[in-house]
């Protein structure tokens, strides 16, 4: 178990995640002395400091050095926490620290675990693996929110989803595969800034893409992640192309500028009740449409958990508007940190933008968790309206301090 222990994190965690090696059961024998005990306390101490300070998300700053001081203690709760990963009140950020940063990497390993896709689809492990672990490092991690956190965020969203009975009783394997991918890469290798900010600066990607420059560039690198990993190497080629299309339609949507056609095209269907869950065309749909709702849940999560995602979106736009005032360029919509604060911010974005996908998508559940995300979602909306308009940054930093790593 020691050996386990002192390799890099992410095989420790694979090792217990696959072949379940119970690494948090590890105990000291019945007498153990003195020398042993201390050292044991000695290494709960830097665990406590790795806890409060570990997230590579945020800092990319991990090194071999560090990464021995992960013991079983953090691990062990990380996996606990795993056996709540269906529920909606799943607390990313404290995953995140538990896991050294390592959310994206652990948690899509689990719900493919718990899917049995690695069987069905005869993956290998070791390059199932190596894919994610090259998806997690593909997303920036200096980015306050398009990171490899909110990946994670919106896979475990996306999860919850697809346990959502109209999905759990209709969807395929192949639908499951591809909706678990679609997640974990939607946002790979955002550049923290928004396609406008791309299209002034003739930045190369803005040549490469006629449209949803960002999302093309997403889906692409997925497909080379994809590709270069090998992991679907040993599927039809036929397969495979299928694959990469549905994945490229399924982040594609995720284009908040086509917001409306996809919101219109649901309320159609939901009008004429036609929605047919055995055609393929339709399950693709609502794969779309609940990736969609995954990507922009975070009014619909719990306040402690909104609210942190809110100033780490926010903190991402002002960035980009410091970097524009400072290029004399126009400072983009949301951008300006002078005219906008993280409640005004809020107010429209969950007016405008969450509110009307929501509203659907519960009309199209009607469950408990798709009514319960409509109820915190009024709950922040109100919120942000008491917050009144003043900028509320530094009082943010100070509460997400509490359940984001420094940094942040
Ligand atoms: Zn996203």
């Amino acid at each position: 178990c020691s050996t386990v222990l002192f390799s890099r994190s992410c095989y420790v965690w694979f090792c217990f995640s696959l072949f379940d090696i119970c690494i948090c059961s590890y105990s000291v024998p019945a007498g153990e002395s003195e020398d042993h005990a201390s050292n044991r306390k000695q290494r709960s101490k830097l665990s406590l400091q790795m806890y409060l300070q570990c997230s590579r998300s945020f800092h990319g700053t991990l090194t071999f050095r560090h990464l021995h001081l992960l013991d079983q203690v953090y691990y062990g709760q990380a996996k606990c926490m795993l056996q709540r990963v269906g529920t909606w009140n799943f607390d990313i950020f404290l995953f995140d620290r538990l896991t050294n940063g390592e959310s994206l990497v652990c948690l899509t390993l689990e719900l493919f675990c718990k899917y049995g896709l690695i069987e069905l689809f005869g993956l290998d492990p070791l390059r199932l693996h190596s894919f994610l672990v090259r998806i997690q490092e593909g997303y920036r991690s200096r980015n306050p929110y398009h990171n490899s956190l909110h990946a994670a965020d919106v896979t475990q969203a996306m999860y919850c989803y697809l346990q959502e009975p109209k999905l759990s009783e209709s969807l395929t394997s192949w639908d499951i595969l591809l909706a678990l991918l679609a997640a974990a890469t939607h946002d790979l290798e955002h550049p923290g800034v928004n396609q406008n900010f791309l299209l002034k600066n003739d930045h190369f990607l803005a040549s490469l893409y006629q449209n949803s420059v960002l999302e093309n560039h997403h889906w692409k690198s997925a497909l080379s992640h994809l590709r270069e990993s090998g992991l679907l190497s040993h599927l039809p080629i036929e397969d495979r192309h299928r694959m990469e299309e549905r994945l490229g339609s399924l982040i594609l949507a995720t284009d908040i500028s086509r917001q409306n056609e996809f919101l219109s095209r649901f309320k159609a269907h939901l009008d004429r009740k036609d929605l047919n869950m055995s055609s393929p065309e339709h399950r693709q749909f609502i794969l779309q449409m609940a990736l969609k709702c995954a990507d922009i849940c975070n009014p619909c999560r719990p306040n402690s958990l909104s609210t942190c995602w809110s100033h780490c979106v926010t903190k991402e736009f002002f960035q980009q508007g410091d970097v524009e005032r400072a290029h004399r360029h126009d400072v983009s919509p949301l951008c300006d940190r002078h005219s906008n604060s993280v409640a005004i911010i809020q107010k429209s974005f969950i007016s405008y933008v969450v509110e009307p996908l929501f509203v659907q998508w519960a009309r199209f559940c009607d469950t408990p968790l798709s009514h319960c995300m409509l109820g915190y979602m009024k709950q922040n909306k109100k919120y942000w309206s008491n917050a009144g308009q003043e900028d509320l940054m530094d009082n943010a930093q100070t509460t997400c301090c509490k359940v984001l790593p420094r940094g942040t």
